[in-house]
């Protein structure tokens, strides 16, 4: 497909060039043989019986040189162009191709996790189905855990809402001046977190930062066993989320915000790869960046830093 829309750009690229190259050509034709025709002319009606002072077979064949220079002139703007036109047109597709494949790939790591969960639904149902002496135990053990399975997919659909929903946000944030300290406070709840809270008023859109400090929370209460969480806020605009649980390895740092990106130390922990590629996405539209410094078993700081 890429390959088709590439050609199909050289062509009106092309297309464009040599209507406008040709329309000059025959504009410069024109001008140069328009005088040529006219001494022709003057010649032949002011010395019809003598010798003409300029031969007209000289004439003709300036004319035609004329012609044949134009002529390699717009041979030449078309092979320039064609190859020019084929490298630009890669260049102004290569963005939209890659916006393409990304969107492919989300798609199908959706359905992936979709899908785990619906067959294990299925095999679970069709089993108790088969079973012709059901107890009532194991039908209530049975609706318990695809209660469970339902609740993850819910979860996952939730979290592709939100993707959905701040990818395309941008526009109607509403900005205020906020207190990140009275979100973070509210968003921890009744976790038991410390707090080391400083009043921090900057500009932004509180549902989101509420949203962005859930995650950041959850995701240090749910990686640190038990172990203490803190967080930090102070001037002119910082938000620090720390915790001393598992650490993320060197190998998986480059790549927790992308999309389904799990650590490998993550695999036991309940979770789709979408909450910090959700707070990347709110972090961006507050003009704002995150650091992430971590070490294996000693644990995690996430910094947010607000302009
Ligand atoms: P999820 O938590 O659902 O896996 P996230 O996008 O929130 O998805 O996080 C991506 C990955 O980053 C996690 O799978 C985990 O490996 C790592 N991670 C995020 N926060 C922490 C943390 N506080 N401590 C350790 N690892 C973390």
């Amino acid at each position: 497909m890429f390959t088709k829309a590439r050609t199909k750009l050289t062509l009106y690229y092309l297309v464009i060039i040599m209507t406008i190259s040709l329309f000059f050509s025959f504009i410069i034709y024109q001008g140069a043989t328009i005088e040529l025709t006219r001494i022709e002319n003057m010649q032949r009606i002011r010395r019809p019986n003598s010798a003409f002072l300029i031969d007209p077979d000289l004439i003709t064949e300036t004319k035609s040189r004329i012609f044949l220079s134009l002529l390699t002139l717009n041979a030449f703007i078309l092979c320039v162009s064609g190859v020019s036109g084929y490298f630009l047109s890669g260049k102004t597709l290569k963005p939209i191709s890659e916006m393409m494949e990304e969107q492919k790939e989300f798609i199908s790591n959706a359905s992936h996790e979709l899908r785990t969960p619906l067959s294990s639904l299925k095999t679970e149902i069709e089993v108790a189905l088969r079973d012709k002496e059901l107890k009532l135990k194991t039908a209530k053990d049975l609706i318990k855990s695809n209660l469970e399975e339902v609740d993850k997919m819910t979860q996952l659909s939730n979290y592709l809402l939100e993707l959905n929903k701040f990818q395309n946000r941008s526009g109607n944030l509403k900005f205020s001046k906020v207190n990140l300290a009275d979100i973070v406070k509210e968003t921890a709840g009744k976790n038991k977190v410390k707090f080391n809270l400083e009043k921090v008023i900057i500009n932004g859109d509180k549902d989101s930062l509420t949203e962005l400090s859930r995650i950041l929370i959850d995701n240090a209460i749910k990686y640190s066993d038990g172990k203490d969480v803190e967080i930090v806020t102070r001037k002119p605009g910082i938000l620090e989320v720390k915790d001393k649980g598992i650490g993320i390895s060197e190998k998986d740092l480059p790549h927790i915000f992308d999309r389904f990106y799990r650590g490998d130390k993550a695999m036991g922990k309940d979770g789709y790869g979408l909450g910090l590629s959700i707070a990347k996405q709110i972090v961006d539209q507050h003009s704002a960046k995150i650091k992430v410094e971590s070490k294996l078993s000693k644990g995690s700081t996430f910094k947010v830093i607000f302009s």
